[in-house]
């Protein structure tokens, strides 16, 4: 038995060489192969092997496009992959640095501010109930 190949793209009768996907699905061309794969968001390539966003369903060609996509710390302007957010401002951080970075110092102890105590008026961030204590006995 002589099995027919069909192009899944373009339907055309395949006699020689093809390109067969992992999902067994066969191609006649390249130009058919990679009309069917995803694109990638960024450049527009087609993506054999690169990278999916899980959550958008985006996919992207290379490190470079994937990078490209990716929020940038407003700190050091390095794309973010797991990284930390400021939840009230939904700015996004790099690293534990930079997050600390971009934190308040608390006013007596120079420490940065996680969770601040900023007190109106005094118009200073402390970071803990001691450093204010400190603070407001002077
Ligand atoms: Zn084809
Ligand atoms: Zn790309
Ligand atoms: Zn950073
Ligand atoms: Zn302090």
């Amino acid at each position: 038995m002589k099995v027919k190949l069909r192009c899944s793209v373009c339907g055309k009768k395949i006699k020689g060489p093809y390109i067969e996907d992992v999902n067994h699905k066969i191609y006649c061309s390249e130009v058919c192969f990679e009309s069917q794969m995803p694109k990638c968001t960024v450049c527009g390539r087609p993506v054999s092997i690169g990278y999916t966003d899980e959550k958008t369903g985006e996919n992207f060609c290379s490190e470079a496009c994937w990078n490209a996509h990716l929020p940038k710390c407003v700190v050091c302007g390095k794309p973010v992959r797991k990284g930390y957010k400021n939840e009230e401002t939904g700015e996004p951080f790099c690293s534990d640095a930079c997050w600390n970075e971009y934190l308040p110092r608390c006013a007596v102890c120079g420490k940065p501010v996680e969770k601040c105590i900023y007190i109106e008026g005094v118009n200073k961030y402390f970071c803990s109930e001691e450093c204010l204590k400190t603070q407001l006995l002077k």
